[in-house]
Protein backbone atom coordinates (compact mmCIF):
# COMPACT_ATOMS: atom_id res chain seq x y z
CA UNK A 1 0.00 0.00 0.00
CA UNK A 2 1.40 3.48 -0.92
CA UNK A 3 0.80 6.19 1.77
CA UNK A 4 0.47 9.58 0.50
CA UNK A 5 3.26 12.32 1.36
CA UNK A 6 1.80 14.96 3.74
CA UNK A 7 2.05 17.38 0.56
CA UNK A 8 1.78 16.62 -2.49
CA UNK A 9 0.28 19.17 -4.91
CA UNK A 10 0.95 22.72 -3.75
CA UNK A 11 -1.47 25.66 -5.56
CA UNK A 12 -0.26 29.38 -5.62
CA UNK A 13 -2.65 32.17 -6.58
CA UNK A 14 -0.93 35.23 -7.30
CA UNK A 15 2.36 34.94 -9.86
CA UNK A 16 3.02 38.44 -7.97
CA UNK A 17 7.12 38.33 -6.07
CA UNK A 18 5.47 36.28 -3.43
CA UNK A 19 3.94 34.02 -5.08
CA UNK A 20 6.64 33.18 -7.71
CA UNK A 21 9.43 32.71 -4.61
CA UNK A 22 6.96 30.72 -2.76
CA UNK A 23 6.63 28.44 -5.97
CA UNK A 24 10.40 28.21 -7.08
CA UNK A 25 11.34 27.68 -3.13
CA UNK A 26 8.76 24.59 -2.77
CA UNK A 27 9.23 23.16 -6.35
CA UNK A 28 13.09 22.71 -5.04
CA UNK A 29 11.83 20.56 -2.35
CA UNK A 30 9.94 18.26 -4.84
CA UNK A 31 6.41 19.45 -4.50
CA UNK A 32 4.19 19.81 -7.75
CA UNK A 33 3.40 23.24 -7.66
CA UNK A 34 1.03 25.14 -9.88
CA UNK A 35 0.39 29.16 -9.95
CA UNK A 36 -2.55 31.21 -11.15
CA UNK A 37 -2.76 33.97 -11.95
CA UNK A 38 -5.58 36.09 -12.85
CA UNK A 39 -3.37 38.84 -15.97
CA UNK A 40 -4.27 37.50 -18.96
CA UNK A 41 -0.43 38.45 -19.64
CA UNK A 42 2.58 39.27 -18.45
CA UNK A 43 2.91 42.91 -19.47
CA UNK A 44 5.34 45.60 -18.54
CA UNK A 45 3.13 47.25 -15.04
CA UNK A 46 3.79 48.10 -11.69
CA UNK A 47 6.51 50.25 -10.21
CA UNK A 48 9.95 50.08 -8.88
CA UNK A 49 10.88 48.59 -6.08
CA UNK A 50 13.80 48.88 -3.24
CA UNK A 51 15.07 45.40 -2.77
CA UNK A 52 16.81 45.32 0.74
CA UNK A 53 19.39 43.30 2.51
CA UNK A 54 17.11 41.01 4.17
CA UNK A 55 14.78 40.63 1.07
CA UNK A 56 18.01 39.59 -1.18
CA UNK A 57 19.32 37.00 1.53
CA UNK A 58 16.32 35.15 1.36
CA UNK A 59 16.14 35.26 -2.33
CA UNK A 60 19.35 33.96 -2.40
CA UNK A 61 18.76 31.27 -0.16
CA UNK A 62 15.84 30.26 -2.23
CA UNK A 63 17.32 30.58 -5.74
CA UNK A 64 21.63 30.70 -5.64
CA UNK A 65 22.87 33.30 -8.61
CA UNK A 66 19.24 35.45 -8.60
CA UNK A 67 20.46 38.08 -6.64
CA UNK A 68 23.06 38.62 -9.61
CA UNK A 69 20.80 38.42 -11.93
CA UNK A 70 18.61 41.10 -10.35
CA UNK A 71 21.65 43.22 -10.11
CA UNK A 72 22.12 43.06 -13.84
CA UNK A 73 18.49 44.23 -14.78
CA UNK A 74 18.01 46.37 -12.06
CA UNK A 75 20.29 49.52 -10.62
CA UNK A 76 22.54 48.69 -7.53
CA UNK A 77 22.38 51.60 -5.28
CA UNK A 78 25.13 53.43 -3.94
CA UNK A 79 23.51 56.61 -2.47
CA UNK A 80 19.85 58.33 -1.65
CA UNK A 81 19.69 61.79 -2.15
CA UNK A 82 17.09 64.19 -0.90
CA UNK A 83 16.48 67.32 -2.68
CA UNK A 84 14.06 69.88 -2.15
CA UNK A 85 10.96 70.93 -5.05
CA UNK A 86 13.55 72.50 -7.43
CA UNK A 87 15.70 69.41 -8.06
CA UNK A 88 18.61 70.88 -5.75
CA UNK A 89 20.40 68.46 -3.65
CA UNK A 90 20.13 69.02 0.34
CA UNK A 91 22.34 66.12 1.33
CA UNK A 92 23.36 63.07 0.30
CA UNK A 93 23.45 59.62 2.40
CA UNK A 94 25.98 56.41 1.31
CA UNK A 95 23.90 53.56 1.30
CA UNK A 96 26.60 51.29 -0.33
CA UNK A 97 27.81 50.37 3.03
CA UNK A 98 24.91 48.05 3.10
CA UNK A 99 27.26 45.58 1.36
CA UNK A 100 29.55 46.17 4.21
CA UNK A 101 27.14 45.76 7.27
CA UNK A 102 24.67 43.59 6.02
CA UNK A 103 26.14 41.50 3.03
CA UNK A 104 23.78 42.60 0.39
CA UNK A 105 23.45 45.66 -1.54
CA UNK A 106 20.06 47.85 -2.10
CA UNK A 107 18.87 47.09 -5.32
CA UNK A 108 16.15 48.86 -7.02
CA UNK A 109 14.15 47.20 -10.21
CA UNK A 110 11.13 47.33 -12.02
CA UNK A 111 8.50 44.95 -10.50
CA UNK A 112 7.59 43.69 -13.74
CA UNK A 113 11.01 43.32 -14.51
CA UNK A 114 11.48 40.82 -10.89
CA UNK A 115 8.52 39.26 -12.18
CA UNK A 116 10.24 38.21 -14.80
CA UNK A 117 12.97 37.10 -13.70
CA UNK A 118 10.82 34.85 -11.04
CA UNK A 119 9.39 33.74 -13.29
CA UNK A 120 12.30 32.15 -15.62
CA UNK A 121 13.32 30.49 -12.91
CA UNK A 122 9.96 27.89 -13.52
CA UNK A 123 8.94 25.80 -16.17
CA UNK A 124 6.38 27.91 -18.36
CA UNK A 125 3.32 25.09 -17.61
CA UNK A 126 3.31 25.51 -14.18
CA UNK A 127 2.02 29.38 -14.21
CA UNK A 128 -1.56 29.49 -15.65
CA UNK A 129 -2.59 33.23 -17.07
CA UNK A 130 -5.63 34.00 -17.10
CA UNK A 131 -7.32 32.55 -14.05
CA UNK A 132 -8.84 34.73 -11.78
CA UNK A 133 -9.72 32.98 -8.53
CA UNK A 134 -12.95 33.58 -7.09
CA UNK A 135 -12.82 31.36 -3.98
CA UNK A 136 -12.74 28.13 -2.50
CA UNK A 137 -14.39 25.37 -0.31
CA UNK A 138 -12.12 23.08 1.26
CA UNK A 139 -12.82 19.88 3.29
CA UNK A 140 -10.28 17.16 5.65
CA UNK A 141 -8.22 15.90 1.99
CA UNK A 142 -8.81 18.73 -0.20
CA UNK A 143 -9.11 22.32 -1.41
CA UNK A 144 -11.52 23.04 -4.24
CA UNK A 145 -10.23 26.29 -5.94
CA UNK A 146 -12.96 28.23 -7.94
CA UNK A 147 -12.04 30.22 -11.04
CA UNK A 148 -14.13 32.49 -12.96
CA UNK A 149 -15.61 31.30 -15.73
CA UNK A 150 -16.58 27.75 -13.34
CA UNK A 151 -13.25 26.28 -13.93
CA UNK A 152 -12.21 24.42 -10.44
CA UNK A 153 -8.95 22.62 -9.80
CA UNK A 154 -8.18 20.75 -6.37
CA UNK A 155 -5.04 20.97 -4.36
CA UNK A 156 -3.57 19.83 -1.44
CA UNK A 157 -2.47 22.74 -0.14
CA UNK A 158 -3.42 26.50 -0.93
CA UNK A 159 -1.48 29.56 -0.47
CA UNK A 160 -3.00 33.16 -1.29
CA UNK A 161 -0.57 35.13 -2.65
CA UNK A 162 -2.71 37.42 -4.39
CA UNK A 163 -1.74 40.96 -2.95
CA UNK A 164 -3.86 43.26 -0.48
CA UNK A 165 -7.28 42.62 -2.34
CA UNK A 166 -6.99 38.77 -1.64
CA UNK A 167 -9.39 36.62 -2.74
CA UNK A 168 -8.04 34.40 -0.87
CA UNK A 169 -8.26 36.31 2.41
CA UNK A 170 -11.72 37.28 1.69
CA UNK A 171 -13.08 33.97 1.76
CA UNK A 172 -10.72 33.19 4.98
CA UNK A 173 -10.96 36.09 7.19
CA UNK A 174 -13.81 38.38 5.58
CA UNK A 175 -11.90 41.34 7.27
CA UNK A 176 -13.70 43.99 4.74
CA UNK A 177 -12.00 46.60 2.67
CA UNK A 178 -7.77 47.79 3.16
CA UNK A 179 -7.66 50.72 5.63
CA UNK A 180 -6.87 53.93 4.33
CA UNK A 181 -3.87 55.56 5.28
CA UNK A 182 -4.52 59.10 4.68
CA UNK A 183 -2.36 59.47 1.60
CA UNK A 184 -2.64 59.15 -2.23
CA UNK A 185 -0.33 57.60 -4.95
CA UNK A 186 0.46 58.43 -8.33
CA UNK A 187 3.27 56.17 -9.54
CA UNK A 188 4.51 55.10 -13.00
CA UNK A 189 8.00 53.57 -14.82
CA UNK A 190 9.14 55.20 -18.35
CA UNK A 191 12.36 55.11 -20.16
CA UNK A 192 13.79 58.36 -20.05
CA UNK A 193 17.13 60.11 -20.41
CA UNK A 194 16.87 62.69 -17.42
CA UNK A 195 19.71 64.64 -15.57
CA UNK A 196 18.10 65.19 -12.13
CA UNK A 197 20.16 62.10 -10.48
CA UNK A 198 23.27 59.79 -11.14
CA UNK A 199 23.17 56.20 -12.62
CA UNK A 200 23.55 54.83 -9.15
CA UNK A 201 21.34 57.41 -7.31
CA UNK A 202 17.72 57.60 -6.06
CA UNK A 203 15.90 60.82 -4.42
CA UNK A 204 13.53 62.00 -2.10
CA UNK A 205 12.02 65.18 -3.24
CA UNK A 206 10.68 66.52 -0.17
CA UNK A 207 7.48 68.95 -0.67
CA UNK A 208 4.90 70.82 2.00
CA UNK A 209 2.33 67.88 2.24
CA UNK A 210 3.60 66.02 -0.93
CA UNK A 211 6.54 64.42 -1.58
CA UNK A 212 8.23 62.40 -5.04
CA UNK A 213 10.86 59.27 -5.28
CA UNK A 214 12.36 58.83 -8.04
CA UNK A 215 14.42 55.19 -8.49
CA UNK A 216 16.76 54.65 -11.54
CA UNK A 217 15.86 50.98 -12.87
CA UNK A 218 18.68 50.50 -15.25
CA UNK A 219 18.90 51.20 -18.93
CA UNK A 220 17.42 54.46 -18.81
CA UNK A 221 14.08 53.79 -17.27
CA UNK A 222 12.72 55.82 -14.40
CA UNK A 223 10.31 55.26 -11.81
CA UNK A 224 8.30 58.43 -10.22
CA UNK A 225 5.89 58.02 -7.30
CA UNK A 226 4.28 61.32 -5.93
CA UNK A 227 2.04 61.02 -3.13
CA UNK A 228 0.29 63.75 -1.27
CA UNK A 229 -1.35 63.36 2.01
CA UNK A 230 -5.11 64.16 1.87
CA UNK A 231 -7.49 63.12 4.56
CA UNK A 232 -9.95 61.32 1.57
CA UNK A 233 -9.26 59.44 -1.20
CA UNK A 234 -10.46 61.34 -4.18
CA UNK A 235 -9.95 59.23 -7.52
CA UNK A 236 -9.13 61.73 -11.15
CA UNK A 237 -11.96 60.73 -13.56
CA UNK A 238 -9.56 59.72 -15.80
CA UNK A 239 -5.93 59.34 -17.49
CA UNK A 240 -5.74 62.92 -18.46
CA UNK A 241 -7.10 64.52 -15.14
CA UNK A 242 -4.75 61.91 -13.38
CA UNK A 243 -2.03 63.69 -15.07
CA UNK A 244 -3.49 67.49 -15.08
CA UNK A 245 -3.78 67.11 -11.23
CA UNK A 246 -0.59 66.33 -10.34
CA UNK A 247 0.92 68.64 -13.26
CA UNK A 248 -1.12 71.23 -11.11
CA UNK A 249 0.31 70.08 -7.74
CA UNK A 250 3.65 70.31 -8.94
CA UNK A 251 3.54 73.56 -10.50
CA UNK A 252 6.12 75.74 -8.49
CA UNK A 253 8.63 72.91 -9.04
CA UNK A 254 11.59 73.18 -10.91
CA UNK A 255 11.56 72.81 -13.97
CA UNK A 256 13.63 69.43 -14.66
CA UNK A 257 11.03 67.80 -12.44
CA UNK A 258 8.06 68.86 -13.69
CA UNK A 259 9.58 67.94 -17.47
CA UNK A 260 9.36 64.54 -16.09
CA UNK A 261 5.88 64.64 -15.42
CA UNK A 262 5.32 65.87 -18.31
CA UNK A 263 6.98 63.66 -20.50
CA UNK A 264 4.95 60.89 -19.38
CA UNK A 265 2.23 59.37 -20.74
CA UNK A 266 -1.49 60.27 -18.84
CA UNK A 267 -2.65 56.39 -19.02
CA UNK A 268 1.00 55.12 -17.54
CA UNK A 269 -0.09 57.01 -14.45
CA UNK A 270 -1.37 54.46 -11.97
CA UNK A 271 -3.57 56.32 -9.36
CA UNK A 272 -3.78 54.59 -5.97
CA UNK A 273 -4.88 55.51 -2.33
CA UNK A 274 -1.77 53.95 0.46
CA UNK A 275 -3.38 51.48 2.56
CA UNK A 276 -2.71 48.67 4.65
CA UNK A 277 -4.87 46.30 7.18
CA UNK A 278 -4.26 45.44 10.62
CA UNK A 279 -2.06 42.90 11.15
CA UNK A 280 -3.76 39.71 11.83
CA UNK A 281 -3.93 36.68 14.58
CA UNK A 282 -3.61 33.77 12.39
CA UNK A 283 -3.55 33.73 8.47
CA UNK A 284 -4.35 29.82 8.08
CA UNK A 285 -6.63 27.82 8.06
CA UNK A 286 -7.35 23.85 7.47
CA UNK A 287 -5.24 23.74 4.00
CA UNK A 288 -5.18 27.48 3.50
CA UNK A 289 -2.91 29.86 4.46
CA UNK A 290 -1.85 33.16 3.14
CA UNK A 291 1.44 34.95 1.95
CA UNK A 292 2.77 38.56 1.20
CA UNK A 293 0.42 41.27 0.85
CA UNK A 294 -2.00 38.92 1.24
CA UNK A 295 -1.07 38.52 4.79
CA UNK A 296 0.20 41.52 5.93
CA UNK A 297 -0.11 44.41 3.57
CA UNK A 298 2.21 47.59 4.89
CA UNK A 299 1.99 50.98 3.71
CA UNK A 300 5.63 51.78 1.58
CA UNK A 301 7.62 53.84 3.77
CA UNK A 302 9.73 51.24 5.39
CA UNK A 303 10.23 49.84 1.78
CA UNK A 304 9.36 46.11 3.32
CA UNK A 305 5.99 45.03 1.13
CA UNK A 306 8.75 42.86 -0.78
CA UNK A 307 11.16 41.92 1.09
CA UNK A 308 9.43 40.52 3.49
CA UNK A 309 7.53 38.53 0.97
CA UNK A 310 10.49 36.53 0.18
CA UNK A 311 11.04 36.24 3.48
CA UNK A 312 7.42 34.67 3.97
CA UNK A 313 8.26 32.37 0.96
CA UNK A 314 11.47 30.78 2.00
CA UNK A 315 9.89 29.85 5.91
CA UNK A 316 6.65 28.70 4.28
CA UNK A 317 8.55 26.19 2.26
CA UNK A 318 10.52 24.97 5.42
CA UNK A 319 7.84 24.87 7.66
CA UNK A 320 6.37 22.32 4.98
CA UNK A 321 9.33 20.57 4.57
CA UNK A 322 9.51 19.93 8.47
CA UNK A 323 6.25 19.20 9.95
CA UNK A 324 4.60 15.94 10.31
CA UNK A 325 1.21 17.36 9.33
CA UNK A 326 -0.30 20.13 7.17
CA UNK A 327 -1.85 21.87 10.47
CA UNK A 328 1.75 21.85 11.92
CA UNK A 329 3.39 23.50 8.95
CA UNK A 330 1.30 26.04 8.92
CA UNK A 331 1.00 26.75 12.83
CA UNK A 332 4.71 26.48 12.44
CA UNK A 333 4.74 29.59 9.98
CA UNK A 334 2.55 31.77 11.30
CA UNK A 335 4.55 31.72 14.58
CA UNK A 336 7.64 32.59 12.52
CA UNK A 337 6.24 35.06 10.61
CA UNK A 338 3.19 36.96 12.61
CA UNK A 339 4.90 38.86 15.01
CA UNK A 340 8.20 40.11 12.73
CA UNK A 341 5.47 41.14 9.90
CA UNK A 342 3.18 42.72 12.68
CA UNK A 343 6.01 45.37 13.92
CA UNK A 344 6.53 45.69 10.08
CA UNK A 345 3.64 46.63 9.62
CA UNK A 346 2.41 49.09 12.68
CA UNK A 347 6.36 50.81 11.84
CA UNK A 348 5.46 51.37 8.32
CA UNK A 349 1.58 52.84 9.15
CA UNK A 350 3.78 55.43 11.30
CA UNK A 351 6.52 56.19 8.63
CA UNK A 352 3.62 56.89 6.73
CA UNK A 353 2.15 59.54 9.16
CA UNK A 354 5.47 60.82 9.87
CA UNK A 355 5.93 61.39 6.17
CA UNK A 356 3.37 64.55 7.02
CA UNK A 357 3.44 65.36 10.31
CA UNK A 358 5.79 66.41 13.09
CA UNK A 359 8.31 63.63 14.32
CA UNK A 360 6.83 65.53 17.72
CA UNK A 361 3.01 65.23 16.88
CA UNK A 362 3.59 61.49 16.10
CA UNK A 363 6.10 60.40 18.79
CA UNK A 364 3.63 62.26 21.63
CA UNK A 365 1.69 58.78 21.69
CA UNK A 366 1.89 56.21 23.49
CA UNK A 367 3.98 54.36 21.67
CA UNK A 368 5.46 50.47 21.79
CA UNK A 369 9.09 49.69 21.98
CA UNK A 370 8.96 48.73 18.08
CA UNK A 371 7.85 51.94 16.89
CA UNK A 372 10.37 53.87 19.39
CA UNK A 373 13.65 52.12 17.94
CA UNK A 374 15.46 54.73 16.21
CA UNK A 375 15.74 54.35 12.60
CA UNK A 376 19.07 52.81 12.54
CA UNK A 377 18.24 50.27 15.32
CA UNK A 378 15.12 49.46 12.78
CA UNK A 379 16.86 49.04 10.25
CA UNK A 380 19.41 46.75 11.98
CA UNK A 381 16.40 44.60 12.83
CA UNK A 382 15.17 44.46 9.64
CA UNK A 383 18.18 44.14 7.78
CA UNK A 384 19.99 41.43 10.07
CA UNK A 385 17.55 38.50 9.73
CA UNK A 386 18.68 35.86 7.70
CA UNK A 387 17.22 32.70 6.24
C1 LIG B 1 3.91 53.01 -4.02
C2 LIG B 1 4.46 51.67 -3.60
C3 LIG B 1 5.84 51.52 -3.49
C4 LIG B 1 6.40 50.31 -3.03
N1 LIG B 1 7.75 50.22 -2.85
C5 LIG B 1 8.26 49.09 -2.30
C6 LIG B 1 9.67 48.97 -2.03
O1 LIG B 1 10.48 49.88 -2.30
N2 LIG B 1 10.13 47.80 -1.48
C7 LIG B 1 9.28 46.76 -1.17
O2 LIG B 1 9.76 45.73 -0.64
N3 LIG B 1 7.96 46.85 -1.43
C8 LIG B 1 7.42 47.98 -1.98
N4 LIG B 1 6.08 48.05 -2.24
C9 LIG B 1 5.23 46.89 -1.93
C10 LIG B 1 5.33 45.79 -2.97
O3 LIG B 1 4.97 46.23 -4.26
C11 LIG B 1 4.41 44.66 -2.55
O4 LIG B 1 4.54 44.46 -1.17
C12 LIG B 1 4.80 43.40 -3.25
O5 LIG B 1 4.63 43.53 -4.65
C13 LIG B 1 3.92 42.26 -2.71
O6 LIG B 1 4.11 41.10 -3.42
P1 LIG B 1 2.94 40.04 -3.46
O7 LIG B 1 3.41 38.98 -4.41
O8 LIG B 1 2.52 39.66 -2.10
O9 LIG B 1 1.65 40.80 -4.07
P2 LIG B 1 1.47 41.57 -5.44
O10 LIG B 1 2.72 42.16 -5.94
O11 LIG B 1 0.30 42.47 -5.25
O12 LIG B 1 1.07 40.40 -6.47
C14 LIG B 1 -0.19 39.76 -6.42
C15 LIG B 1 -0.44 39.01 -7.72
O13 LIG B 1 -1.67 38.31 -7.61
C16 LIG B 1 -2.47 38.54 -8.75
N5 LIG B 1 -3.87 38.41 -8.33
C17 LIG B 1 -4.58 39.28 -7.58
N6 LIG B 1 -5.83 38.82 -7.37
C18 LIG B 1 -5.91 37.63 -8.01
C19 LIG B 1 -6.95 36.66 -8.17
N7 LIG B 1 -8.17 36.86 -7.61
N8 LIG B 1 -6.72 35.54 -8.88
C20 LIG B 1 -5.49 35.34 -9.46
N9 LIG B 1 -4.46 36.23 -9.36
C21 LIG B 1 -4.68 37.35 -8.63
C22 LIG B 1 -2.06 39.94 -9.20
O14 LIG B 1 -2.38 40.16 -10.56
C23 LIG B 1 -0.55 39.94 -8.93
O15 LIG B 1 0.17 39.42 -10.01
C24 LIG B 1 5.51 49.22 -2.71
C25 LIG B 1 4.14 49.34 -2.86
C26 LIG B 1 3.60 50.56 -3.28
C27 LIG B 1 2.09 50.68 -3.38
Amino acid sequence: MSIKPLIEKVAIIGAGPGGLAVAIALRKLGYDVQVYEKAKDFRPVGGGLGLLPNGLNFLAAIEPGIVETIKNAGCEVSASVVKNTQGETIRTNPVNRYQDQYNQPLITIWWWNLQQILASKLPSDSIHLNHRCIGFTQDDDLVTIDFEGGKKVSTDLLIGADGINSAIRKTLIRDGEPRYLGSMSWRTVIKYHQELLNASELAFVKGNQDFMFLLNLGNDYIYWGYRQSSSDYLPSQDAAAVKLRILEQVANWGESLQALVEATPAERIFESPICDRLPLKFWSQGRVTLLGDAAHPMSPSVGQGANSTFEDAYELALCCSQASNIQEALSDYEQRRIPRTKIMQERSALGERRYFTSAHEADAQNMEEHLQMSREQFQDWVFNYKP
